[in-house]
């Protein structure tokens, strides 16, 4: 997977390059918009992170000098703007996806992979099948197994289990999950993730003798193996 990350702040491509690399992506960075839309000509990417504030020209003309290229990659534009026009003339440009920063970087991660499921079947990552002792999550065909046993869960507990998968052995506090599983929008006060964790842990370890899925009292809850 090579990922092109086009960003003249070197605090937000030291930490967009340090998570990718973690996550098995090969990150090539371009500094300005003329080396970006060079890069671009000469190599294939799979995923383009576009600033929009550049030295020289704005992401804006990057994103639209690529496209009339023919340059059909996935483009994920970033501002530190939230204003609603930039992000309508962003995608008008030909941006598929739109992020303002700040940004948490699981927010990054969790936009690139909709941005590589929406290409369909075109893209083959090797990060897609998550696994953890006989717990097996595949990101794209949705399915989920223990052993032999095939689970049945609903999206949003596939999508409670997956954010554990890509952290194991990590404590995710309440309010972390509530964030990535149900967004910010969800009332912190809500018991929501506590359900959840109980209808999952039925699903996933009741029937098991390894029980994967731990509570850490005070903390929160972490998946592992040991
Ligand atoms: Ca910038």
């Amino acid at each position: 997977m090579q990922i092109l990350l086009v960003e003249d702040d070197q605090r937000i491509v030291d930490f967009v390059q340090r998570g990718l690399k973690a996550e098995g992506f090969n990150v090539e960075v371009a500094r300005n918009g003329m080396e970006a839309i060079a890069l671009g000509k000469e190599r294939k990417f799979q995923i383009i992170i576009l600033d929009l504030g550049l030295p020289d020209i704005n992401g804006r003309e990057v994103c639209e000098r690529l496209r009339s290229l023919e340059i059909n990659t996935p483009i994920l534009m970033l501002t530190a703007r939230d204003a609603i026009h930039d992000k309508v003339t962003g995608l008008r440009s030909g941006a598929d996806d739109y992020m303002t920063k700040p940004f948490a970087f699981e927010e990054l991660l969790a936009r690139i992979e909709v941005l590589m499921r929406r290409r369909g079947g075109e893209i083959k990552t090797d990060i897609r099948e998550l696994k953890i002792a006989d717990l097996i999550l595949n990101g794209e065909t949705h399915e989920v197994r223990r052993g032999m046993t095939t689970i049945d869960l609903t999206p949003k507990e596939f999508n409670l289990l997956e954010c554990f998968m890509r952290m194991p052995g990590k404590v995710l506090s309440r309010t972390r999950i509530l964030e990535q599983v149900w967004g910010y929008s969800a009332d912190p006060l809500t018991n929501v993730v506590d359900v959840y964790i109980r209808q999952l842990r039925r699903k996933i370890d009741d029937d098991f003798e390894l029980k994967l899925l731990k509570t850490v009292r005070g903390f929160g809850y972490k998946l592992d193996a040991s």
